[in-house]
């Protein structure tokens, strides 16, 4: 007769899946706050052994790497343990208590990847749908580096629309195509950016962008005084925008908006019809 279940180094195997041996978790969760370096380094070795059935174990271990960054792999220096770190310590073990059953990988059935990223480390767990419902297969967890971390693409999605992280090095860029698109002012210019991507503290830096704009400052209109124009198309400013990244052979934009009402229209235009005006009135000419 057949076992209905197998130890199978360290991991216990069952007819549902498979799991972290007991009594290994058992000596893991009596493990006492590691009072040296070398110590602490032991036991996430220890339990990275079970990182696959550790949810987010990237986000719960940053903190305790960051205290092994830079030192030597026998430290003898003790851990300088703060609230939050004893608390990620805790954490790890309550995890590796309540480590998931992992059903065996099956063919035929659906699978899923869910993937959350943080600033620091994505998490991502593969699931695959059994007996009416999502059953993880293996858990993926790595802290990023500093260049993983500038190319992360990292989202808000707590709103209906998903707004992406912009980092430093791109925010002029958005700033630009946002902006140059038809100049609005700050405020609107704040509006639209924060409505698109999160860009912490970033307001006051758009706010400079804004009101230094060579364009915006050409056809200046008082915009903190009460509108003198009085009704709709009285003044309508026109701006033309391109080259642009072909779309549907369309390179090129005219904009208009409207002073009064601030309504905009951007008109999409061929490179050709650009092009033929630009040689009729431009090469020919001169
Ligand atoms: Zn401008």
């Amino acid at each position: 007769m057949g076992a209905d279940r197998i130890e199978y180094l360290g991991f216990l195997i069952t007819a549902e899946g498979s799991r972290p041996l007991p009594e290994k978790v058992e000596a893991i969760i009596n493990y006492k706050l590691p009072s040296t370096i070398h110590d602490l380094r032991t036991f996430l070795g220890l339990i990275n052994f079970y990182r696959s059935y550790l949810k987010d174990a990237a986000k719960t271990q940053a903190l305790l790497h960051e205290l092994l960054k830079g030192k030597k792999k026998k430290e003898r220096r003790k851990v300088p343990w703060t609230d939050d770190t004893r608390r990620n310590f805790e954490k790890c073990k309550t995890d590796l208590a309540e480590a998931a059953l992992l059903s065996f990988p099956r063919t035929g059935i659906p699978l899923s990847l869910c993937t959350d990223a943080l600033y620091f480390a994505v998490d991502s767990v593969l699931q695959q749908f059994e007996n009416d419902g999502w059953k993880p297969i293996a858990f993926y967890s790595k802290k990023l580096n500093d260049t993983q971390r500038r190319k992360t693409l990292w989202c808000d999605i707590s709103t209906s629309k998903i707004r992406p992280y912009t980092p430093e090095e791109f925010r002029m860029q958005m700033f630009r195509q946002i902006h140059g698109f038809c100049h609005p002012g700050v405020k609107s210019t704040i509006k639209q950016i924060t409505e698109k991507f999160i860009c912490p503290d970033m307001k006051k830096q758009v706010g400079e962008w804004a009101k230094t704009c060579m364009r915006c400052e050409k056809c200046k209109v008082n915009r903190h005084t009460k509108s003198k124009f009085d009704g709709r198309s009285d003044v309508v400013h026109m701006d033309f925008i391109g080259p642009l990244p072909s779309s549907e052979g369309m390179e090129y934009c005219l904009t208009s908006i409207d002073r009064y009402s601030s309504w905009i229209e951007a008109v999409p235009l061929p490179a050709e019809i650009v092009g033929k005006a630009f040689y009729n009135n431009w090469i020919c000419r001169f």
